[in-house]
């Protein structure tokens, strides 16, 4: 039984100043939405299609109209720099689109067999799951909340959402313009709390749990709803690496690599956390890719040209000076940052770390902040067994001029998502999805419409 809160302040990372209050729910409260979610079902899924997509494409309409103000409130909540905050609330929109440019592909019943000497038709239908809860997290509230309850929308389920206790107002947000734009106000139901709330929420039986967030979390729901049998997708954390061949363009690889390390203040699922250079070029690379992170722009994530903000939650400062600190202890150099920005509580540096080894946290553990270390290694097999010696699978690059050397190395590397010239990269066409320790199941692509169906099997003879 969840302990009661009766505030939940919204806290601005950048400055530390409470920036809302909000009240969370109650055992009670989530009861009564479970049960509104569960009655209401059978007429959503019973509306029309058309209905449903109409409605969702209305959604899409109002985050462009409302964009400058979601992405202040994004902004504000989280800490995320002004101008990523618009490009995320741009990109959700082509996200949605491919979602309703393949909704009713997806749908439509598929007739496998017709044998007109037995009279035997078969058939597959894609039924809706049922009642889905969507626990989510803060760092890209719009995609990672987005890849779920658009498609489940629009596959006729109703959605009980939980946002983060760090992106609430986005949450509301959120489910403010889905009722604005037609979607019933008990087909989506947004539930405000941190863990305990998430929790309470796994109490009722619904039909299938989509969680994004870490690998503590995740592992937690699956063996407390396990028991049930419910649909469990997990989408978690990665300690992604890259390996820079030989004969990769230095500069160009080094930006590259930077910005995917760097991007979102490092708070990125799919950041790049580990660096595997050929020796061959390590010095050089090392030297190109410092001078890129010291251009990057520490300040105010409300400016438009703050490259890094703050850290959105306090607690990951402390995480990444533990790693700082343990690296060192064990031998690393620091080439940039290692601290937290003086007078700054939730900033920290972006640091540069070499002569890391697997011993360190650094180089296992999810850093999810604006820390990276940087290893040579003598040849592509070695980078592979490095590559491969972490307990995540979410993404992995190859920077070679060579794709078949890229698409060699990457089939002998474990991962959801393979990257050649590019990282830290999602796309709406393709499945998104994590081995080991980064997750269970898909979102995106086809198979992650698909995910919110149940395919019925259906034998049909004549008479
Ligand atoms: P988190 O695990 O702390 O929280 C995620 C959500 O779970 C929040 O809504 C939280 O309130 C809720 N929660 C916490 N305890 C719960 C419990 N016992 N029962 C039910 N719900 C509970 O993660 P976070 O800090 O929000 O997100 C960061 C993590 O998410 C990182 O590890 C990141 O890599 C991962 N992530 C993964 C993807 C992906 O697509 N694989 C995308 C974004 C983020």
């Amino acid at each position: 039984m969840m302990a009661r809160t009766n505030v939940l302040k919204v806290v601005n990372p950048a400055t530390g100043a409470v920036v809302r209050e909000l009240t969370p729910d109650t055992a009670a409260s989530i009861g009564a939405k479970y049960r509104a979610a569960r009655a209401f079902q059978p007429v959503w899924a019973a509306t029309p299609l058309a209905t449903r997509r109409r409605a969702i494409a209305s959604f899409r309409d109002r985050l462009a109209a409302e964009a400058s103000s979601l992405a202040a409130l994004l902004t504000g909540e989280t800490g995320k720099p002004i101008s990523q905050a618009r490009r995320e609330i741009s990109a959700v929109r082509e996200r949605i689109d491919f979602f309703l440019a393949k909704i009713a592909g997806a749908l439509r019943p598929e007739v496998v067999l017709e044998d007109e000497a037995s009279g035997l038709t078969e058939m597959i239908t894609h039924e809706p799951l049922g009642v889905v809860a969507n626990i989510s997290a803060w760092n890209y509230p719009y995609f990672v909340g987005g890849n779920v309850f658009v498609p489940a929308l629009l596959a006729g389920n109703t959605v009980l959402y939980k946002p983060s206790e760090f992106a609430s107002l986005t949450g509301l947000a959120i489910a403010r313009l889905l009722h604005a734009s037609g979607v019933p106000g008990d087909a989506f139901i947004p539930l405000i709390g941190g863990g305990p709330a998430g929790e309470c929420l796994l109490e009722h039986p619904v039909d299938a749990v989509f969680f994004t967030g870490s690998y503590r979390t995740g592992r937690r729901i699956a063996e407390s709803v396990g028991g049930r049998l419910a649909k469990v997708n997990l989408e978690l954390g990665g300690k992604d690496p890259v390996y820079v061949c030989d004969d990769a363009p230095v500069a160009r690889t080094a930006e590259s690599v930077a910005d995917g390390a760097f991007y979102n203040t490092g708070q990125s699922c799919c950041s790049v956390e580990r660096i595997y250079v050929h020796e061959r070029i390590f010095e050089e690379f090392v030297g190109e890719f410092v001078e890129v992170v010291r251009g990057f722009r520490v300040g105010d994530p409300a400016d438009d040209s703050t490259y890094i903000g703050p850290l959105a939650r306090p607690a990951q400062v402390r995480v990444l000076e533990m790693q700082v600190r343990d690296a060192r202890n064990k031998g690393a150099r620091v080439l940039l940052g290692g601290r937290r920005v003086p007078r700054k509580p939730n900033y920290f540096q972006p640091t540069v770390l070499v002569d890391v080894s697997h011993d360190m946290q650094v180089m296992r553990e999810e850093s999810f902040g604006p820390v990276i270390g940087l290893m040579p290694v003598r040849n592509d097999a070695h980078a592979v067994e490095l590559m491969n010696d972490t307990e995540f699978g979410l993404t992995a690059g190859v920077y070679t001029q060579d794709r078949g050397r890229a698409e060699a190395i990457l089939s002998d590397v474990r991962s959801g998502s393979a990257y050649w010239n590019c990282c830290d990269r999602v796309s709406p066409r393709l499945p998104w999805s994590g081995v080991g320790h980064s997750g269970t199941g898909v979102t995106l692509s086809t198979y992650g419409i698909q995910a919110f169906t149940r395919p019925r099997g259906w034998h049909l003879r004549g008479a």
